[in-house]
């Protein structure tokens, strides 16, 4: 596929085709080691490989992955997963902690959690916890249900289990029960008022339950999330609060149920500087806490750990201007420092990173179905004489753009475009002629961008122009479905195509999916100094597949999405590599059929097929279709029904 010789629709078109030149910047050009973190990089015969463990001599081509699902019935769009991902980050997060604390000679130990909520399904959850059960690493649920899954797992007994969020009573004794099982799941308070009512169903059953305060800190985080923390914070005690539930414990003689103070300011927070300054306030309430002899033994500092989307390392949104060791350091650094100034032991760490653990591990791979060309560009414009003026006078335009007048020959162009369609609307311009200015314009716009590409940076004023010429890739998806950030937060994800990568791409594109929605798009992506407003692809021809990558989904997507257009779950797949360098594709998860996802609705399936044979019969009694044909068209029906929803082929 790498060698088939390309040529540039905007071309001449008068070009020989020849043998491309081998492409040697594709790791720049889509940012894949800025943002890879070492588990993504390009083969020689360009195709994409991701590198589970790290180890450059262990890689698997997503190529071959893609190809070997479809042939066993698992065809694109699908998500490929890497549970091996999942374990270096684990190990990461856990690692970097214990460098931190050996460093700093911290006399607490580092006990972190999964929150569940970013990603609840089993194979990342079992994953995660098996990566982290040298570490002591557990899991935090916000909810019964993930609260179920959490205390169905075998942890072990140094684990902690971490809840947030409203509690109702049943939600108060699955956790009672877990503590009466020898786990340590501890109920948050969000509200003082939860406090009575967890004290009192705890004298019901009998157990001493474990509590933690949610404190409501002045800090804010800083990105899309910063309004998570603050005063104004949805969740979380006031100082006063904090006080009111010590005096109330107090006076039940349980102070010492009292064992973690939790905060969390929000998600990817992108400067560090906002982690020092909750750190450094939270770090404050702990030990004074202790100074008034309130002595909790774990200090929990919620999510927020970054993920560099854009590989920009910068305090930008899609980024993050620390490393995660960075941020280990600065915990038990701060943290440290405080205790000593307040005099007042350490406190054991906790945090509860869940974008950082998971955001690698999988991959979105999707098909482009067809190129939606925003512009006719194969048609020149000949004159014959008798066309409006504003014609001619776009054609004199076309012909006398340099590298020296673009800005005129734009400028003159976008006044042309606008006359055209004033005198069209006044009705001197036939739509011959409507078609040939617009053709003209076009071809302007196209001409002076092939200048501006000389150009080391592109003035401002022509920034629209390459949007305007860029093409739609439509792909086979759902944005709402498959990465419901884009559309729900402008959350930007490198995207990528999987192979052809030592081909120079010749086209600039956006990209749709297959909803009808107008939302459902892609036109941003990741640039390292900017936001790209285009990306660069491959030409696209129908007898050949041409995949796409949406990387670093793992952390929300999978949950979040819902079922706009009924696009249900698409295909998974489990990948890994062995000892030895080779892929083993681990599982093969069928995504949601149709059936499947009508019955959510409450059509069922029996219903469903009896409504179009009801209206087969009256058809055929009309004589409008035929025995035969009515039970070939109910098999349509009844086989579309066991189909995937997305396009199959
Ligand atoms: C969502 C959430 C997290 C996870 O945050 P990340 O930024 O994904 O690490 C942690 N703690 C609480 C309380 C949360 O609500």
């Amino acid at each position: 596929m790498t060698s088939t010789a390309k040529k540039s629709r905007r071309g001449s078109g008068k070009k020989k085709d020849r043998a491309p030149e081998r492409f040697g910047d594709a790791e720049e050009l889509y940012g894949i080691d800025a943002w890879g973190k070492g588990f993504f990089s390009v083969s020689d015969d360009g195709n994409l490989l991701v590198h589970p463990t790290r180890e450059r001599d262990r890689a698997i081509e997503l190529l071959s992955v893609v190809e070997e699902a479809a042939t066993r019935g698992i065809p694109a769009p699908m998500v490929v997963r890497f549970p091996q991902i999942l374990a270096s980050s684990v190990r990461e997060l856990n690692e970097a902690f214990a460098r931190a604390i050996k460093e700093y000679e911290y006399d607490g130990e580092y006990r972190g959690v999964f929150p569940i909520k970013v990603n609840q399904k089993k194979v990342v959850v079992r994953e995660i916890i098996e990566a982290g059960r040298k570490y002591g690493y557990g899991l935090e649920a916000g909810s019964k249900p993930e609260l179920l899954a959490a205390l169905s797992q075998e942890l072990g007994h140094e684990c902690l289990i971490t809840t947030n969020g409203y509690k109702d009573e049943a939600f108060i004794r699955l956790a009672l029960n877990g503590v009466k099982l020898g786990k340590k799941v501890i109920l948050t308070l969000e509200k003082v008022s939860e406090l009575e009512r967890i004290l009192d169903v705890a004298k019901k059953r009998g157990v001493r339950p474990l509590i933690g305060m949610r404190a409501k800190l002045y800090a804010r985080g800083s990105g899309k999330w910063a309004k998570s923390g603050g005063e104004s914070a949805k969740f979380g005690l006031t100082t006063t609060e904090m006080l009111a539930a010590v005096e109330i414990l107090k006076s039940r003689k349980m102070l010492d149920c009292l064992v973690m103070l939790h905060f969390h300011i929000g998600s990817q927070i992108t400067d560090i500087r906002k982690i020092k300054d909750a750190i450094r306030e939270a770090g404050r309430v702990y030990a004074k806490l202790h100074r008034i002899g309130v002595e909790v033994a774990y200090l929990n500092l919620g999510g927020g750990l970054g993920v560099d989307y854009d590989g920009s390392k910068t305090s930008f949104d899609a980024s993050m201007n620390y490393t995660v060791q960075e941020y280990a350091n600065d915990v038990v650094y701060n943290v440290k420092s405080i205790c000593e100034d307040e005099k007042v032991p350490v406190p054991n760490l906790v945090t509860e990173s869940g974008r950082a653990v998971t955001a690698y591990h999988s991959v979105l791979v999707t098909n482009v179905l067809d190129v939606a060309d925003k512009i006719e560009q194969d048609k020149t414009v000949t004159l014959d004489g008798d066309e409006n003026h504003v014609v001619r006078e776009l054609y004199d335009v076309f012909k006398g753009v340099t590298a020296k007048n673009v800005r005129e020959s734009y400028h003159d162009a976008l006044q042309y475009k606008e006359e055209l369609f004033t005198l069209f609307s006044l009705g001197y311009v036939s739509l011959e002629d409507r078609s040939k200015g617009e053709i003209l314009f076009w071809d302007v716009c196209d001409k002076i961008r092939r200048h501006l590409k000389t150009l080391k940076e592109i003035p401002e004023e022509f920034e629209d122009l390459e949007q305007m010429l860029s093409d739609k890739y439509v792909l086979n998806f759902s944005v709402f479905q498959s990465v419901p950030d884009v559309w729900a937060i402008d959350q930007l994800f490198p995207i990528l195509p999987i192979h052809r990568l030592r081909e120079k791409p010749t086209e600039i594109a956006t990209l749709a999916d297959i909803t009808c929605d107008s939302d459902g798009k892609i036109e941003k992506f990741i640039d390292l100094r900017d936001i790209k407003e285009f990306l660069p692809l491959h030409s696209f021809k129908r007898s050949h597949p041409y995949y796409l990558a949406i990387c670093l989904v793992g952390a929300y997507q999978d949950v979040l999405g819902d079922l706009h257009n009924l696009f249900g779950e698409i295909h998974e797949v489990l990948a890994a590599v062995d000892e030895d360098g080779r892929t083993r594709i681990l599982d093969l998860l069928p995504g949601e059929t149709c059936e499947r996802v009508l019955s959510y609705m409450n059509y069922e399936r029996n219903e469903l097929v009896e409504g179009i044979w009801k209206q087969l019969r009256r058809a055929v009694d009309k004589e409008l279709v035929k025995e035969g044909e009515a039970k070939s068209i109910a098999k349509d029906f009844e086989v579309a029904l066991a189909h995937y929803t997305y396009l199959e082929d």
